[in-house]
């Protein structure tokens, strides 16, 4: 896959991208600038941007958030999938990897959905207020459970909030891993696997995405 798909053997992983996989050119600009940019393999894949474009749409999202932005490529293929009155707000403490995205938002039209904060997400969690529709939680992975308790009372029902990387290329299913990202991501695994605030699913797409649907 163009990104991370660790679960999937390259032959299916080929088949998605040749049968499945629409990514528009602007956004394959962007995976291919952001090669240059240190930590590359952190962005999602084209398969995993196009399946996010899909929840949008279908949840009809207007107001979105993104915990983690990076060189803005999961950004740009949420805000591509907005209708014009959409808007994201997209948290990153990096100036130097978001600018990387910034030509790529405004090439394709969508910097005026983007407003773009610079600061600890939790800094600038505290200052939002809702209803988000959908929030994407892509950030430092031992803040996880603050990053989805902070943003659960901002989403509004029947909001989804999709948190990436939860399978962390399977190390959370081998115990002799015992790293502190590994270990947090299992409590928050766990953490959600209970919550009967949300219902939930956890995909084997691109590195782990599990989707939690707030009831
Ligand atoms: N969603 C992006 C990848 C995000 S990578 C994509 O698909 O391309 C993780 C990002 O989290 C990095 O850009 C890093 O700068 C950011 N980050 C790390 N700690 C953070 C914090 N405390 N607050 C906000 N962002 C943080
Ligand atoms: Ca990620």
């Amino acid at each position: 896959m163009a990104g991370r798909a660790p679960f999937l053997p390259e032959k299916v992983a080929r088949y998605i991208r040749e049968h499945s996989v629409r990514e528009p050119a602007v956004l394959r600009e962007l995976r291919e600038a952001t090669k240059a940019v240190p930590m590359s393999g952190m962005q999602i894949g084209a398969d995993q941007g196009q399946f996010m474009q899909l929840l949008v749409q279908a949840i009809g999202a207007r107001r979105c958030l993104e915990i983690g932005t990076y060189t803005g490529y999961s950004a740009l293929a949420v805000a591509l999938a907005l209708p014009e009155d959409g808007r994201l707000i997209c948290c990153d403490i990096s100036e130097e990897w978001t600018a990387v995205g910034k030509p790529f938002w405004k090439k394709a039209g969508v910097e005026k959905k983007i407003d773009l904060r610079i600061g600890p997400a939790l800094e600038t969690l505290k200052g939002l207020k809702g209803a988000f529709d959908f929030v994407f939680i892509d950030a430092d992975k031992p803040n996880y459970l603050k990053y989805y308790e902070g943003c659960l009372p901002l989403v509004r029902k029947n909001g989804i909030i999709a948190i990436d990387n939860t399978l962390w290329s399977g190390a959370v299913a081998d115990p002799s891993r015992k790293d502190a990202d590994t270990v947090a991501l299992r409590q928050f695994n766990d953490a959600l696997h209970g919550d009967p605030r949300v219902a939930l699913s956890m995909l084997p797409l691109g590195d782990g995405v599990t989707l939690a649907l707030k009831v």
